[in-house]
């Protein structure tokens, strides 16, 4: 497994990651979340081993990481436009130990698993964003890395493009491919991640097992459906946030008693209730009370 303990980075007098901890199972996907700046990408560069942790280890199998045991795919996309395809690809596979014809072998099956075996031999600059993508993704795993670190990787893709790579990424877990996650889309993380940390001025301030997390909350959420006025929870304590839509509420409250409450005074009102249902706090709630709070744009 990959184990994170107290790492630190310094740059100067200024604490870009402090005092980090995380351990990552093999074959699982592993969320690591923050506003911007947070210190997301100064931890992948201490993966990575680009960057040296003032203070604290990273291991893997409780010895260093090999670099040729890693793929990364970078926030900043770094394919050469005016090199076909194939010949960055298995290059890059080949700095990391492949053979070439294990390298070619394994580019084929990546490209005809996108269905763009077309691709192969054409220069980076004549794809769509899209595609684009996904030979970033390809050149991230074609050597078969054990730990796939992946930093922003449906940002800016269409909804299509994006199920495509989550459906990757979900083979490469099944594969046993061990993956830190980085995302501002908490709906992404929530569906891949059982596991995350979330990361405020380089400290974590949430991390864990998703489900204990939120189980953790006293907070609730309610979904209703009623013919009530909005302006009755305006008047009701425990109630902190409501979204409505055309099918109905979804309020945020404080406690499980402040819910009871509430539907106890619906019903004595004599409001019709055709849905009044318990939801968890959303990672998005999740996020936004733990880092929203000390937000400093
Ligand atoms: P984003 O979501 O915007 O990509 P992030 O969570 O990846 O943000 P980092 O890029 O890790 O954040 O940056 C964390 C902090 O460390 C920022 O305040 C950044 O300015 C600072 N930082 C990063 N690299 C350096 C460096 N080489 N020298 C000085 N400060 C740095």
């Amino acid at each position: 497994m990959l184990e994170i303990k107290q790492i630190t980075k310094r740059f100067g007098a200024f604490t870009a990651v402090d005092e980090l901890s995380f351990e990552v199972p093999e074959g699982q996907i592993f969320g690591l979340l923050g506003a911007n700046g947070a210190g997301k990408t100064t931890t992948f560069r201490m993966l990575l081993g680009l960057l040296k942790p003032t203070e604290g280890s990273i291991t893997w199998k409780g010895q260093p990481i090999p670099l040729s045991k890693i793929g990364y795919l970078p926030e900043e996309r770094g394919l050469y436009p005016k090199i076909r395809v194939d010949e960055q690809l298995i290059f890059l596979a080949e700095l990391r130990d492949m053979k070439r014809k294990d390298a070619k072998q394994s580019l084929l099956d990546w490209l005809n698993y996108f269905q763009i075996p077309q691709y192969e031999k054409m220069r980076v600059e004549q794809l769509s964003k899209g595609n684009q993508q996904k030979i970033q993704l390809i050149s991230a795993v074609l050597h078969k890395p054990d730990l796939l670190i992946l930093d922003e990787p449906f940002s800016g893709l269409d909804p299509v493009n994006v199920e495509q790579l989550k459906t990757a990424v979900r083979k490469l877990t099944a594969e046993g491919t061990t993956i830190v996650f980085s995302s501002h889309r908490m709906d992404h993380v929530e569906e891949l991640c059982e596991h995350v940390a979330i990361l405020d001025h380089g400290k974590p301030v949430v991390a864990g097992y998703l489900p204990d997390i939120k189980a953790g909350y006293g907070k609730t959420r309610v979904l209703l459906t009623t013919d009530a006025p909005p302006l009755l929870w305006d008047a009701l304590p425990g109630i902190l946030q409501v979204e409505s839509d055309g099918t109905g509420h979804s309020l945020q409250v404080e406690s499980k008693e402040a819910a009871d409450s509430l539907l106890r005074h619906l019903i004595t009102e004599g409001f019709r209730v055709e849905r009044f249902v318990w939801d968890q706090l959303s990672l998005q709630d999740i996020f936004i009370e733990e880092v929203g709070k000390r937000y400093e744009p």
